[in-house]
């Protein structure tokens, strides 16, 4: 057992002496908010991705609502959303009393899929969000077809997916706008951060206008020597800006996200070979035409050869030391969305039944060979005592 508490954690995050230096390098500089950081990690995230343009903010969060913005996303307008997803997805389309028009999900990948979002088309539908679930691409070229026959601007959210590649090309330079989430469970992390790439200068301009209170004119530099005081006020913009610090942080992390990416697909493989036996356990969908960022590794469970349910082996897995998680409660079950629209459990039954057997076991880049076995003994033992 490597781990020293005997408990193997759902994820921790991988925090080195390179991330330490660029803060305290930060705090001792006098500029701690928006700056000449966040204008590298900016340049350097655009680059790694194939992006023409990055727009550094405070959460994925952020980067969706402002690109729902820059595509001109208003009032009784609908945006296609997956049900399989996280809170952020749906909520940003209704920070701009748009509709949020939910979908389902391929019963293999959980991600979204064309023929469902053909289907939920109205007259009204002005964007289309696919959700890269885990680090798994959407099949996007589907998607941007119809997207593009229809007149729909694609917001693709990436929160799990850096670094993702959809047929040899990375996520984040391929549909309209890419929203990445720098959260502190993520492939990357800022603590808290987001960015928002795109190839088009009329979105990127409109976002970082936005993201900074609809100041124009780099009124970021405002209190620095070559700065000037004087400032327009074109829209009532957002306070989604990203402090030097989390950028030094994010920069420190970019130059090692190809290293932790490479331990997180070792990982991954560890546990295909030490699960793939278990007939009891669906192992996570691949496609061997793209390359999977690996944010999740995410297991189901086949009820039917079991005597617990899912709940259980979760409960299992914590006495055995093994921290776990659930991804996702699909949107359409949570209260909130229930009330409003007049979904049932069964509204969306992929994403449903999906959701009633996934498990998301540990998966991050300070994992050990000993860390993985434990896990791939702990599956492996519940799954033995309950088999039917
Ligand atoms: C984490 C997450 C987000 C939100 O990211 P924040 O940076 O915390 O705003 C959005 N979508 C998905 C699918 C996520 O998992």
């Amino acid at each position: 057992m490597a781990s020293e508490s005997g408990f193997i954690p759902f994820h921790r995050a991988d925090i080195g002496d390179e991330e330490v230096t660029a803060i305290t390098d930060v705090l001792r500089s006098g500029w701690l908010t928006s700056g000449p950081r966040v204008r590298e990690f900016e340049t350097a995230f655009a680059e790694y991705v194939g992006a023409r343009h990055a727009v550094a903010v405070n959460s994925a969060t952020a980067a969706l609502h402002l690109a729902l913005e820059a595509a001109g996303v208003q009032e009784g307008d609908e945006v296609i959303v997956p049900t399989m997803t996280f809170a952020a997805s749906a909520e940003v389309v209704l920070y701009l009393r748009a509709i949020p028009v939910l979908v389902d999900c391929d019963p293999h990948t959980l991600t979204m899929r064309a023929e469902d979002v053909e289907r939920a088309l109205t007259d009204r539908t002005r964007a289309v969000m696919p959700v890269h679930y885990g680090g798994h691409p959407c099949d996007l070229d589907p998607i941007l077809d119809l997207a593009t026959s229809r007149d729909l601007t694609v917001v693709e959210d990436a929160a799990h997916s850096l670094p993702t590649c959809y047929r040899g090309r990375r996520i984040g330079g391929i549909g309209d706008m890419t929203a990445f989430s720098f959260y502190a469970t993520k492939t990357l992390t800022t603590g808290e951060g987001g960015m928002l790439t795109t190839n088009d200068e009329e979105y990127a301009d409109r976002a970082r206008l936005m993201s900074l209170h609809g100041i124009s004119r780099n009124a970021w530099n405002r209190y620095a020597k070559e700065g000037s005081w004087r400032y327009d006020i074109i829209a009532p913009g957002f306070k989604y800006n990203m402090t030097d610090i989390a950028a030094a942080l994010g920069l420190a992390q970019l130059h090692r996200v190809d290293a932790m990416s490479a331990r997180r697909r070792g990982i991954a493989e560890a546990y295909d070979r030490g699960l793939r036996g278990l007939g009891a356990i669906e192992l996570p969908a691949r496609d061997p035409r793209n390359c999977h960022a690996w944010h999740l590794y995410v297991i189901r469970i086949r009820s039917e050869m079991l005597t617990i349910d899912r709940d259980r082996f979760i409960e299992e897995l914590k006495e055995r030391g093994v921290g776990t998680s659930v991804h996702f409660i699909p949107l359409h079950c949570h209260p909130y969305y229930r009330e409003r629209f007049g979904f049932t459990a069964d509204s969306y039954p992929n994403a449903g039944r999906a959701y009633e057997r996934v498990i998301s076991l540990p998966i991050f880049p300070s994992m050990t060979e000993a860390d993985c076995a434990h896990v791939i003994d702990a599956v492996t033992g519940v799954t033995a005592m309950y088999l039917r």
